[in-house]
């Protein structure tokens, strides 16, 4: 640059770990706020997103560096989204530019252009071009590309082969040329809402769509419906209107509730362009999708919790489906709740929001219950569908087979020779959770983390799922030499392995993160269950979460007990939801299902409540605890982690911390620690942490800055690894 160039202030925001923006200079023009620039950051070359054009800088002129480059002719992010994302970056109390290029997709904070990725389209080079008559799909092609050039896949899909086009290559009538499709706004597109699908509402659908509808500006929705009660019906009837004025819809569902069903069922719908996004997609489809959200020819938008920092052109409404999910919530780097900000989302552009789900978080509950949200019910499931019977079958002194009591082998067999199908509930992978010397009880502990190795047999292993570090079976124990090791407790692999001895006649399917790395061989286990191939499923979590299996007549837990005991206040909740989401699976058509719980405590009151009076019934107890005990919702929460390999360090930190801040803070922020983590050592590192909670929002975030402003002067802070976690949900 030469020094006749006029230059002016930029400040923009760099993805390093500092809560702090950064001051450049730049000749005129000067990009606008949510354009990217390069620049030097050190001697570090960077991606920088610009917020604004400051007229004075607390940095001396002639220390403030160039820019190297402008990368964005128009802004990538608008002022609205600049604002969401400002707004979570106080709220969060985490580095500013980090929170901010969370929201981009790897290939634009790499500095990619913000431009659609080329690919090949076909143009007619002749008019007038003609064909035989014979030549029927020649024609076709001949008649389609007369409208205008056409991709590939767009000519597939309206069932022109590459064969078609390469013939009429030869015969020089069309060409295929590289370019960068030109983005089409989704309202310029004539669509069709397929009322074939559309089913006649139940008086409870019909009541939340109506109200849902005639909401103006920010209204946010809690819509509690039984599993099975038809709250999709009720979303795809809600965006219909949405569709219809022009504007966007914005879909949130969990990690694991992206399936191809899902997408399908709102695709089937409305013949309008979807688009969705999610980890498991590449960086230049993330790219491709983020930018049709953001040029407005995608009307509707299904993703997973980082689609709701994407940009859109004219969004109209949120939905966030399973709402209590907690993968909404991001437990590493940037951990935002995706379900809070989208509700500030709306609140920003003024638009409803829905929450959906068959077992709210007590958070919603709460907001419901003070007015914040309007509450709307689905009691019922449409047409025939029953809903299931809740049966608890006592473990104690029962002689278990495989986790599996004769009383529950039995009853599977009934349901097996009547044609129907099985599923079966652990929420433990692997063939036994502790291997053991039956000669000296010694037990294989993985030497990084306070924990068990877990025994896989498929394939065999001693695999540590807190670290994942992994080691071949030893052929004796290490201790006394006896060859005698056998696994304590159960896994997946067990029961399937029990299962199978014990009704070899049938198809039996084991779902969890083991068998399902491969991709698509989830879609495929799933596939091989609605076309009957298996009768007993076995799973983790994983097979409980929105799958619809009809012919699913009994459902059975197969270990309650844990979740009764765990030290996590949140445990019951998300034992409770997991559940009613079980107990979902069963019976959802024409058939009666049945639920079955095995545990020890039958007469636990939580159970009792969940199996005879609902998880609304539950969650009002649950609820009065929490209260009592003033923990969250009735007070607000946040969490100092901080970690390294050497203990010593990690206390000192935390000690010198609390000393520091204590004397300051009032008596309405409590201060809980230091305290060790759950599991104290994990991966080689020393765990600790330190809670603060307030009953008030705004002292809690005080303490918090005071906390953080005490900690960038502590030396002890330098050696370890430490985080702030505002809302935690898991301690
Ligand atoms: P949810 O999302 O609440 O679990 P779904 O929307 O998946 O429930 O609906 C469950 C089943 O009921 C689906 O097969 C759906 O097509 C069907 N369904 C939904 N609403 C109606 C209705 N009003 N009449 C008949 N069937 C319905
Ligand atoms: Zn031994
Ligand atoms: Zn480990």
């Amino acid at each position: 640059m030469s020094s006749s160039t006029t230059l002016a202030l930029l400040r923009v925001v760099l993805p390093v770990p500092l809560r702090r923006e950064f001051d450049y200079l730049c000749p005129l023009p000067l990009p606008a706020p949510g354009c990217r620039v390069a620049v030097l950051f050190g001697n570090r070359s960077m991606t920088g997103l610009v917020l604004s054009h400051p007229t004075d800088s607390s940095i001396d002129f002639a220390k403030i560096k160039p820019i190297t480059a402008v990368l964005d002719a128009e802004p990538i992010l608008a002022d609205g989204e600049l604002k969401l994302l400002a707004w979570a970056a106080q709220y969060y109390l985490y580095a500013t530019g980090e929170v901010y290029f969370q929201a981009l997709p790897t290939l634009l904070r790499k500095g990619e252009a913000a431009t659609y990725r080329s690919s090949s389209f076909w143009h007619l080079l002749d008019s007038e071009a003609q064909v035989p008559a014979r030549a029927i799909k020649q024609q076709q092609a001949l008649t389609l590309l007369r409208q205008g050039p056409l991709s590939a896949g767009e000519l597939q899909v309206r069932g022109v082969s590459s064969a078609t086009l390469n013939a009429l290559a030869k015969k020089q009538l069309v060409e295929k040329r590289d370019q960068v499709p030109q983005p089409q706004d989704s309202r310029d597109i004539p669509w069709e809402i397929s009322e074939q699908d559309k089913h006649r509402l139940t008086t409870e659908q019909a009541l939340a769509v109506s109200v849902i509808q005639s909401a103006l500006g920010f209204s946010p929705f809690l819509l509690e419906g039984i599993t099975g009660s038809g709250k999709t019906e009720v979303y795809l009837q809600v965006m219909e209107a949405v569709l219809k004025a022009g504007l966007q819809v914005l879909v949130l569902v969990p990690e694991i509730g992206l399936t191809p069903q899902t997408i399908s069922r709102f695709q089937q719908r409305f013949s309008l362009p979807i688009c969705t996004l999610h980890s498991g997609m590449n960086e230049r489809e993330r790219l491709d999708a983020w930018l049709s959200c953001g040029d407005g020819s995608s009307a509707i938008v299904i993703g997973t919790r980082s689609a709701l920092l994407t940009p859109f052109a004219r969004l109209g409404l949120i939905i966030i489906d399973e709402e209590h999910d907690t993968s909404f919530k991001q437990q590493e780097g940037f951990r935002y709740h995706a379900r809070d900000l989208a509700l500030l989302r709306a609140h920003q552009l003024d638009i409803p929001i829905v929450l959906g789900s068959a077992t709210p978080c007590f958070e919603s509950l709460h907001n419901a219950a003070q007015g914040k949200y309007q509450l709307l019910t689905l009691s019922q499931r449409p047409g025939t569908a029953t809903v299931a019977e809740h049966v608890l079958l006592d473990s104690k002194n029962v002689q278990m087979h495989a986790g599996l009591s004769p009383q529950l082998i039995e009853l599977l067999g009934q349901e097996l020779s009547k044609g129907n199908q099985v599923m079966l509930f652990l929420n433990r992978r692997g063939y036994a959770p502790a291997l053991l010397c039956h000669g000296c009880g010694w037990i294989a502990d993985c030497e990084r983390c306070d924990a068990h190795f877990t025994w896989h047999q498929k394939p065999s292993r001693l695999h540590c799922h807190h670290c994942d570090h992994q080691r071949p079976l030893p052929p004796a124990c290490p201790c006394c030499g006896s060859s005698q090791l056998m696994g304590t407790g159960l896994g997946t692999e067990q029961v399937e392995q029990a299962l199978s001895g014990l009704f070899p006649q049938y198809g039996i399917i084991r779902i969890d993160r083991d068998n399902t790395r491969r991709k698509g061989s989830l879609e495929q286990h799933l596939e091989g269950i609605r076309n009957g191939q298996y009768q007993i499923l076995i799973g983790t979590q994983m097979l409980a979460k929105g799958h619809h299996f009809p012919d699913v007549t009994l459902v059975a837990m197969l270990d309650a007990d844990g979740a009764l005991f765990a030290s996590d206040f949140r445990a019951t909740e998300r034992f409770a939801q997991l559940y009613i989401q079980v107990a979902g699976r069963a019976g959802r058509a024409s058939k009666p299902g049945r639920v079955i719980l095995q545990t020890h405590q039958p007469d636990h009151a939580l159970l009792q409540d969940l199996a005879n009076q609902g998880y609304r019934h539950f969650a009002h107890s649950a609820l009065q605890e929490r209260q009592l005990a003033n923990l969250p919702p009735f007070s607000f929460q946040a969490l100092f982690r901080a970690r390294a390999t050497d203990a010593r360090q990690v206390q000192t930190f935390l000690q010198q911390l609390v000393a520091q801040l204590q004397p300051h803070l009032p008596d309405t922020v409590l201060c809980l620690g230091p305290l060790s983590a759950q599991m104290e050592r994990k991966a080689g590192e020393y765990r600790y942490q330190l809670l603060l909670q307030s009953g008030q929002r705004r002292e809690l975030a005080s303490a918090c800055r005071l906390a953080l402003a005490i900690i960038d002067k502590l030396a002890s802070a330098r050696k370890v690894r430490w985080s702030l976690d505002i809302d935690p949900v898991d301690l």
